[in-house]
């Protein structure tokens, strides 16, 4: 009901934007899929409280969409279409909702234009780390490309991968003023998430204040 009626004004030019609410009274749901470690929920959901100072609610394990299967280069589950179907089946008193889960998650790589990037065959199906629009309400992270045998390291490697796309969800885009920002640009390499810190810079901060 809240959820269609904030459309209907965002429709009309009523409401400028999704980060409306002030951080603060935000609400964040995490979904986790099928075994999801607890561990690693609880950790993440108590990282997201402390970098964005939201409320953060986890809810009870699903089985992961089989709609969101693929297997071209092997088997993984379409970021895109986990995500829609969060937005769509989220709880409306939630402003944005993160599906966690251990199965490899892919997306399609474009350019600025629109058109996949060659070759095709390589980026129609793009293994990724995580995904989330800007603004968004949802976004879904995975771990499989995270592995690493160092529990730890996978723990943080998880925790700003989150934050990061969450951080998209909210506004924010490719960080260049923070050397260290979470949102700082992946370019999908597992070195940059280790590089950066599980921090937003002042002038990331400062956007969604
Ligand atoms: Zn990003
Ligand atoms: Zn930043």
């Amino acid at each position: 009901m809240m959820k269609s009626f904030k459309r209907l004004l965002l429709l009309a030019g009523i409401v400028a934007s999704a980060c409306s609410t002030p951080i603060e009274k935000k609400t964040i749901a995490i979904q986790p899929y099928d075994s999801f470690e607890k561990t690693l929920t609880d950790s993440v959901q108590a990282s997201i409280q402390q970098t964005f100072g939201c409320q953060v609610d986890v809810l009870t394990s699903q089985s992961i969409p089989q709609s969101a299967f693929i297997n071209v280069k092997s088997p993984r589950y379409r970021a895109d279409s986990i995500i829609t179907i969060l937005r769509r089946e989220m709880d409306a008193k939630y402003d944005h909702i993160l599906g966690l889960t251990s199965y490899d998650i892919s997306t399609t790589k474009r350019d600025a234009f629109g058109n996949v990037l060659e070759p095709a065959s390589r980026y129609e199906d793009w293994g990724i780390f995580g995904l989330g629009f800007r603004p968004g309400e949802s976004c879904v992270v995975s771990t499989f490309r995270l592995n690493t045998s160092y529990p730890q390291l996978l723990l943080e490697r998880l925790k700003k991968v989150c934050n990061h796309e969450l951080g998209h969800n909210l506004g924010l885009a490719h960080c260049t003023s923070g050397d260290k920002c979470v949102m700082k640009d992946a370019a999908e390499s597992i070195k940059t998430v280790d590089y950066v810190d599980l921090i937003l810079c002042s002038d990331c901060q400062s956007k969604i204040d």
